[in-house]
């Protein structure tokens, strides 16, 4: 349903921020990705979401190509028609919720669809009101994000993202800007997720939950993916040295 094939990224001052990155995901498969800080995860989602360009590689999304090589080896992306139409097919939560402050909850779901998809504003609005039960939110509709805790503007910011009906949802360190107490409940939320297939590319530090809601883990150092395989077998038995080295620090 994904794809994102040798992927590299420098940036001026920061050579070889990712270098070779290939990552494939399926049709329900939940993704995670480990790695220390630095090691170009942000980067990764950054290129795969489009709001960074890579220099070289290849991304697509339900077999559409949004980039490709040219006889140069150098990253060409799609047409801005095509891209606008790539770009409904993902959802993304960032780690610092970036909702509209200006706008109520139900705004800041409803509006992309409305405005973006040109969905039918009572639908859209309907379907809303159901996503805010579902994360339960139906209490919020008309607040502002600044009247809420930091695990409901998360909540809010994942029903933002399924408003759009993705194929797939990418997480960049979900729970990284919150209290302990309310990391649970944006977890829970992921892993209901999860429990209805959705499909997911989840960027996190948090390794239990990984090894729990992941069907593969991806580990990532200094730009290159060290290690991946099956969630629960690279952490209770990493084979590459720097992976283990990694989870013991964590431990
Ligand atoms: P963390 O776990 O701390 O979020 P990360 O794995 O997400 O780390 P990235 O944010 O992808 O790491 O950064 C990887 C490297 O790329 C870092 O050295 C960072 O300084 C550099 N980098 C990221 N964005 C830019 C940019 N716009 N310009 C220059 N360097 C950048
Ligand atoms: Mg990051």
């Amino acid at each position: 349903i994904f794809s994102i094939k040798n992927a590299k990224k420098s940036f001026e001052n920061n050579l070889d921020v990712l270098q070779d990155i290939s990552i494939s995901v399926a049709k329900g498969e939940v993704a995670a990705i480990i790695g220390p800080s630095g090691s170009g995860k942000s980067t990764l989602l950054r290129c795969a979401t489009l709001l960074e360009k890579m220099d070289s590689g290849e991304l697509y999304y339900s077999g559409e190509k949004a980039a490709w090589n040219n006889e140069a080896g150098k990253t060409v992306y799609a047409s801005p028609e095509k891209l606008r139409q790539i770009k409904s097919k993902f959802g993304l939560v960032f780690q610092n919720f970036n909702l509209f402050p200006h706008y109520s909850v139900l705004k800041n779901i409803t509006d992309a669809p409305i405005s973006i998809q040109k969905r039918k504003k009572d639908e859209v609005i309907q379907e809303g009101l159901v996503l805010l039960e579902k994360m339960g939110l139906s209490d919020k509709a008309d607040a502002y994000p600044f009247q809420l805790s930091g695990g409901q503007q998360q909540r809010v910011s994942i029903a933002r993202a399924l408003a759009m009906k993705p194929d797939i949802l990418f997480f960049d360190e979900p729970t990284s800007a919150l209290d302990p107490e309310l990391t649970g409940e944006i977890l829970r939320v992921i892993r209901s997720l999860a429990a209805e297939h959705m499909t997911m590319v989840i960027v996190t530090h948090e390794i239990e939950f990984a090894r729990n809601v992941a069907d593969r883990i991806i580990f990532i150092a200094g730009g290159v993916i060290v290690e991946e395989g099956n969630a629960e077998s690279l952490i209770s038995d990493p084979q590459n040295d720097r992976t283990k080295a990694f989870l013991n620090r964590l431990q």
